[in-house]
């Protein structure tokens, strides 16, 4: 065991501050990462203020991150595919049984007993785990991913969160050149979904709640841009969506998204508000239209991601950040002012 520095939050009502936490000692398997950049998620935000208490409470002290590119300081050794000096990364997941239906077939994003970056239980040391807002990590290899060598580390960071939570479901639901394709929130998680979608090939519209985004939605690949508020614009589209992607982290009205779908149109939601949206049956019956959800995605894929991001020279649009800034960075998030990711720049933590 050794001593980490991280930025944690002691309770719901407590803004994240600078402590000591304990971390592993690589075992066999395991690749020590130093962390050079950290992104900000929502759900990092969703955690640390208990928002989704009724179905993941959050364990204080909780050391929040998930969105992890750093360089491989030590490896166990068993460890085949990674060595002292490699780039790697680390997102969401850092462990899964191994032995469920789900993980047999490479979709560990869904196993019942899968371990997230934070707040799971930790077999190794107790207590829960502890994520990304820290100057070093240690994972098993399994869960370690790497990261094309001309991406900026900055800007890759959030592909291990907002990046695969936004591809996976354009491959599941066949997005390809000519599809018309939705996208609802342009904040991390949407502002990812409008490049893959454009880089896909389709024909990309943004709904947007804040006007003053519009510039930017077009420069990162929509087509057009809706002002959802605005309802003459929204009921252009009725009925002419092939698939759309909900990204919105707070309370909204779904079923005027639902309403924009074409006949067997798809709408997903990766948004993870913490109250119940309310969904007419009429939207959904009256097209065969369909909604559901996504969870980030298999570990396989999420490299594959990484590939495709290398390939198409696609990273976030970040705001760097000290870690001195988190508490900030959260009141602007809850504003939806954020262009279009927060990325924690971990040496302000490492010379604290
Ligand atoms: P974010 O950067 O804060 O973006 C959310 C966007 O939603 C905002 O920029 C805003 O876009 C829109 N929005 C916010 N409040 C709204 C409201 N009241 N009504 C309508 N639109 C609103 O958040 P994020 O990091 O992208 O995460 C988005 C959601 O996805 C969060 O709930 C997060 O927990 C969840 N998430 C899910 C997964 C998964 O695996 N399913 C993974 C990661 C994150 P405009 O300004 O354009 O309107
Ligand atoms: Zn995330």
């Amino acid at each position: 065991m050794y001593k980490a520095k991280a930025y944690s939050a002691g309770s719901a009502a407590s803004p994240l501050a600078s402590t000591t936490i304990a971390r592993r000692d690589p075992t066999e398997h395991d690749v020590q990462i130093e962390i050079l950049f950290c992104g900000i998620c929502h759900s990092d935000l969703h955690s640390v203020r208990n928002e989704w208490s009724s179905v993941m409470p959050t364990v204080y002290p909780i050391v929040p991150g998930h969105e992890i590119v750093g360089r491989v300081t030590k490896v166990g050794s068993a460890v085949t595919k990674y060595k002292p000096g490699d780039l790697a990364a680390v997102g969401c997941l850092v462990d899964s049984d191994g032995t469920c239906r789900q993980c047999k077939a490479g979709l560990e994003h869904f196993c019942p007993n899968q371990v997230l970056t934070f707040n799971s239980p930790d077999k190794h040391l107790g207590g829960v785990t502890y994520g990304g807002y820290s100057d070093s990590i240690v994972v098993d290899e399994r869960f370690v991913l790497r990261v094309p060598s001309n991406l900026p580390l900055a800007g890759a960071a959030p592909l291990l969160c907002a990046g695969i939570t936004t591809y996976s479901p354009m491959r599941h639901w066949g997005i390809t050149r000519g599809k018309k394709v939705g996208v609802v929130g342009l904040g991390g998680l949407g502002h990812m979904g409008v490049k893959f979608a454009h880089a896909l090939g389709a024909n990309v519209v943004v709904f947007t709640t804040s006007p003053g985004k519009r510039e930017d939605a077009l420069r990162l690949g929509a087509d057009e841009v809706v002002i959802s508020r605005n309802a003459d614009e929204m009921k252009k589209h009725a009925g002419s969506f092939d698939f759309i992607l909900d990204a919105v982290s707070a309370e909204h009205d779904i079923n005027a998204y639902i309403n924009l779908l074409g006949i067997n149109g798809n709408i997903t939601l990766v948004g993870a508000p913490a109250k119940p949206l309310g969904v007419s049956a009429f939207s959904l019956i009256m097209g065969r239209r369909s909604l559901s959800g996504s969870n980030i995605g298999s570990i396989a894929e999420t490299q594959e991601m990484l590939d495709f991001c290398g390939a198409h020279n696609i990273t976030a649009d970040v705001e760097v950040i000290p870690i001195q800034k988190v508490n900030e960075a959260y009141e602007r998030l809850v504003k939806s002012d954020v262009k279009y990711r927060f990325s924690i720049d971990m040496a302000s933590l490492r010379s604290e």
